[in-house]
């Protein structure tokens, strides 16, 4: 008789571990203390369990493991941000980026992946150059920031290392591609069972899948940032083709129609292009495609990379594109690229967008 194959705890959740349970006759309230166990505090070993009985554990043993992803290599910069390169059970890899804050405030920051490649295909992004090899499944999503707390140090002792205060989902994939296991990732982060981090502290960035995006403010009260990169649909179309499917206006009407709260805001990520997106007519356009949007912009001047051939705009260009969207009273931001001697960030956090396939050649 051929032996019927393990199963993966870790891929559980919470009411498909129950029903493992009910299988080997172990009553549902265990499920919880299972789930804590590998979410909250990382463990991938069924003896370390310790609240559960010697004999659970053994059979536990015998039925079922847990799955884990292991980190296959950490690019520390000089400033703190950690790039991770994530090695899947599959044998995939995705990156994670952890990013520190130095200001007073002192919030890191997480930045996660949602799917192995993208298809999304915007014209700046490597990641954009491995096409969508696969989405990533809830708990593989989850597990980034169980592994980098672990490598940080504040998986079981909060206080080791630098904690994680907010989650940016702008890492490898179109998060509003892969929606079932992302709005099931972030209501587990959330919980109280997992990282307990608040949905105000967690943010989704998407390239604008417009239909998409007031059900994603419906699903779950998280931040939305959607990267638009252009103030003409011409150009838009030209840099990301997505917006042949759902140009400037059906993304921004989307955005009207995201349930918001009382001072929240929509972030504009704005890639800076020289001589594609970057002029002052640009600016003026952008802030007239914001009126009535609750926005902050974070411009993001391109870093310039082999496989592209896009520049990065002068100083002074940035600088005039800032001060006029500035002066019409929009908050904007010009995002320095974290972690320079690294490349790090993904491919819309800091526009390094070399690094995802950087690092899968540098792990395969
Ligand atoms: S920028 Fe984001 S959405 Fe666009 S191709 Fe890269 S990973 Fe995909």
């Amino acid at each position: 008789m051929t032996e019927s194959p393990k199963t993966d705890l870790a891929a559980l959740d919470l009411e498909g571990l129950a029903a493992f349970l009910k299988t080997l006759g172990e009553p549902k309230y265990r499920a919880g203390q299972i789930f804590r166990w590998i979410h909250r505090r990382g463990v991938t070993d069924v003896a370390m369990m310790t609240d559960l009985s010697k004999a659970l554990r053994e059979k536990l043993s015998a039925r079922a493991f847990v799955g884990a992803m292991s980190i296959a290599r950490v690019e520390r910069a000089a400033d703190g941000t950690r790039k991770y390169a994530l090695r899947t059970k599959k044998g995939d890899v995705v990156e994670a980026v952890f990013i520190p804050d130095a200001s007073a405030e002192g919030r890191n920051t997480l930045c996660i992946s949602s799917q192995v490649g993208c298809a999304i295909d915007c014209k700046f992004c490597l990641t954009a150059s491995l096409g969508l090899l696969r989405n990533l499944e809830a708990h593989e999503i989850v597990e980034q920031i169980t592994r980098v707390k672990e490598d940080l140090g504040t998986l079981v002792d909060p206080e080791a290392g630098p904690p994680i205060q907010n989650i940016v989902m702008m890492g490898m994939g179109e998060p509003l591609q892969n929606y079932s296991n992302v709005v099931s990732a972030l209501k587990m982060i959330s919980s109280q069972d997992c990282h307990n981090i608040s949905p105000r502290r967690i943010t989704v960035s998407t390239s604008g899948l417009a239909p998409r995006i007031p059900r994603l403010g419906n699903d779950v009260s998280v931040n939305l940032a959607v990267s638009l990169n252009a103030t003409t649909d011409a150009v838009r179309d030209r840099i990301m083709p997505i917006n042949k499917k759902y140009n400037i206006e059906q993304v921004l009407d989307a955005c009207r129609a995201f349930p918001m709260k009382q001072r929240q805001r929509i972030t504009f990520e704005y890639v800076l292009l020289a001589d594609e997106n970057d002029s002052d007519a640009d600016a003026r356009r952008l802030v007239k495609l914001l009126e009535g949007i609750p926005a902050k912009v974070n411009v993001i001047p391109f870093n310039e990379h082999p496989y592209s051939p896009f520049k990065r705009p002068s100083a002074e260009r940035i600088e005039s594109f800032q001060r006029i969207v500035a002066d019409s009273g929009v908050a904007v931001f010009v995002r320095t690229p974290r972690g320079d001697d690294i490349s790090a960030a993904c491919g819309q956090l800091g526009a390094e967008v070399d690094a995802p396939r950087k690092m899968l050649r540098i792990v395969d």
